[in-house]
C-alpha cells in the first residue's frame, strides 16, 4: 500500500477508463457484425471466445432449464440463494415507485405515471467464475416493478454448459429465457435482436471491458445501467477499528481484480501502520494472492488531520463502496454525500452487501457515484408525466406560457395557447 497525503491522493488517483481505444474498436466491430448478421455472427463469436462446439439451436436454453437446475441444486446452496433472494426482495420492495397524481388550485390535473419496461436484458459475467448473486441483484428489482420479460445472457463454459447455480438463481428470480452468449456479441444481440434473441429495452449488469465497451456502443439504441469499471472500497477508520478486520475487508475487494481500488483513510497513524502489517500477513495466506497483490500494491493508506477530513475526502472520491469503521458510524452517515453504497460499523462488511445484506451490489464506480445511483427498481421503469387541463384552469398557466412563447420567438406556440385563453375568458376562440 502507498502512504499518501490527502492532496497526493486526490492528485494522483489512478482511476482507469473502463476500456481502452483498442477494446472499444474490437467491441464495436463485434456489435456491428451481430447487428448485421444476427445469430450467425452471435454463434461464431460464442464459438471463438467461449464454447467451440455450440450449435445454433443451443444458443437459447429451453425455458424449463432454470427450474430444473433449481430442483437439482444441493439443499444448502438452494437455501443460501433463497435467503439472499428474500433479503434482496425485501430491501428493494421499499423503493418500488408508484403513480402520483393531484389537482392544482385552479383545477388542472397533473401527475406522473410509472410503467415497467417491457423487456430487459441482464448480463451475467461468466469467464472464470459464476455469479449467481448478480442474477439476483439485477433480476429481482426488475421483477418487483413488473418488467414483462427478463432475458439473461451469460457466456457458456467451453463445453457449452451454464453453471447450474446461475440457472437456479435465474429460476428464483423469475427468469425463463437464458441466452448462452457473453461479451460484446451478447450485448449486441440483446440491443438489436436476432432470430433467437429478442431485442430488449434496457441492458443491465456488470462485465469485463468488452462488455462495457459494447454497452457504450449500443447506448443510443437501448438503456444501459452504467459503464462499470474495476471495483472500489474506501474504508474510513478510527482507533475503534480492528486492523485485522479492516485489512480483511480491503483484501476482499482486492481479490476481485488487479485494478481494484482499495484504500483506508484515518486520523490514527498507528491504526494505518497496523492495517499495513495485517495486509502483508493476510495477503501471504490468501488463495487469490496473485490478483489481490497487484491491487494492494496500488492501494493507499492516507493519514488525515481528523475524522471529518477523512469523510470529506471519501466524498471527493465518491467510491463504489464506503465503509465507516468508526466508533459511532451512524453519527457520520449524515456527512456522506457521494458513495455507491455505505457500510456502517464492524458488522457490516462490504462482502455482506455483495450477497445477502439485501442492498444491491451493482453500484457506480470510477467516481460516477457523484451522479449515479445503485441499481434498483427505479432503473426498470419509465416515468411518464401527464397534464390534464380544464377551462377554469387555463388562467393558471396560459399567460405565463404565452409570454414565454413570444419571448422565444415561437408565434405558433403563442397562437395555440391563445385559443385556450379565449375559451377561458368566454370569447370566441375562432373569431
Ligand atoms: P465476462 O462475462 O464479463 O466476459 C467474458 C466475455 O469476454 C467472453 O464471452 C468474450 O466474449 C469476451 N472476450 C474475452 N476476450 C475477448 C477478446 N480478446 N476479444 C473480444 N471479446 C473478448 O467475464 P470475465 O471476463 O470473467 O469478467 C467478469 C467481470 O465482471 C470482472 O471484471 C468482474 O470483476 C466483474 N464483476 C462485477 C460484479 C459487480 O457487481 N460489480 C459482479 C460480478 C463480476
Amino acid at each position: 500500500m502507498r502512504r499518501l497525503t490527502p492532496s497526493q491522493l486526490l492528485a494522483g488517483l489512478d482511476r482507469r477508463e473502463p476500456f481502452s481505444p483498442e477494446i472499444r474498436a474490437a467491441a464495436e466491430a463485434i456489435v456491428d457484425d451481430v447487428r448485421r448478421r444476427g445469430d450467425e455472427a452471435l454463434l461464431e463469436y460464442t464459438r471463438r471466445f467461449d464454447a467451440p462446439h455450440l450449435t445454433r439451436d443451443e444458443l437459447v436454453l429451453p425455458p424449463d432449464a432454470p427450474a430444473r437446475a433449481l430442483e437439482a441444486l444441493p439443499a444448502p446452496l438452494r437455501e443460501a440463494l433463497e435467503r439472499a433472494a428474500a433479503r434482496i426482495a425485501a430491501y428493494h420492495r421499499r423503493f418500488v415507485p408508484g403513480d402520483v397524481a393531484w389537482t392544482d388550485e385552479a383545477g388542472n390535473r397533473l401527475g406522473r405515471l410509472v410503467r415497467p419496461l417491457d423487456r430487459v436484458g441482464i448480463y451475467v459475467p461468466g469467464g472464470r467464475a459464476a455469479y449467481p448473486s448478480t442474477v439476483l441483484m439485477t433480476a429481482i428489482p426488475a421483477r418487483l416493478v413488473g418488467v414483462g420479460e427478463i432475458v439473461l445472457a451469460t457466456p457458456p463454459r467451453p463445453d457449452g454448459s451454464i453453471p447450474a447455480v446461475v440457472l437456479a438463481a435465474a429460476a428464483l428470480a423469475g427468469v425463463r429465457r437464458v441466452v448462452r452468449a457473453g461479451g460484446a456479441q451478447a450485448v449486441a444481440a440483446l440491443a438489436y435482436g436476432t432470430e433467437r434473441v429478442p431485442a430488449v429495452d434496457k441492458i443491465v449488469g456488470p462485465g469485463n471491458a468488452y462488455v462495457t465497451a459494447a454497452k457504450a456502443a449500443v447506448a443510443h439504441r437501448v438503456g444501459i445501467d452504467a459503464l462499470a469499471g474495476p471495483s472500489e472500497i474506501v474504508i474510513v477508520a478510527d482507533d475503534a477499528a480492528d486492523p485485522r478486520w479492516v485489512a480483511a475487508d480491503l483484501l476482499a475487494q482486492a481479490e476481485h481484480d488487479p485494478l481494484a481500488v482499495v484504500g483506508c483513510l484515518s486520523p490514527d497513524g498507528a491504526l494505518l501502520d497496523a492495517v499495513a502489517e495485517e495486509l502483508r500477513r493476510q495477503l501471504a495466506a490468501t488463495p487469490r494472492a496473485a490478483v489481490a497483490a497487484a491491487a494492494v500494491e496500488r492501494g493507499f493508506l492516507v493519514a488525515t488531520a481528523s475524522l471529518a477530513e477523512a469523510v470529506e475526502l471519501a466524498n471527493r472520491l465518491a467510491p463504489e463502496h464506503l465503509s465507516l469503521q468508526v466508533r459511532d458510524p451512524e453519527a457520520w452517515l449524515g456527512r456522506v454525500r457521494a458513495a455507491g453504497a455505505v457500510f456502517l460499523g464492524p458488522f457490516a462488511p462490504v462482502a455482506a452487501g455483495d450477497y445477502a445484506a439485501g442492498t444491491n451490489h451493482v453500484l457506480p464506480t470510477g467516481g460516477a457515484a457523484r451522479h449515479q445511483t445503485a441499481l434498483g427498481p427505479e432503473a426498470f421503469v419509465r416515468c411518464i408525466p401527464f397534464f390534464a387541463g380544464s377551462p377554469d384552469g387555463v388562467a393558471a398557466w396560459a399567460p405565463a406560457a404565452r409570454t414565454l412563447a413570444e419571448a422565444e420567438g415561437l408565434p405558433a406556440h403563442a397562437a395555440s395557447i391563445r385559443l385556450r385563453e379565449a375559451v377561458g375568458s368566454g370569447a370566441d376562440p375562432h373569431p
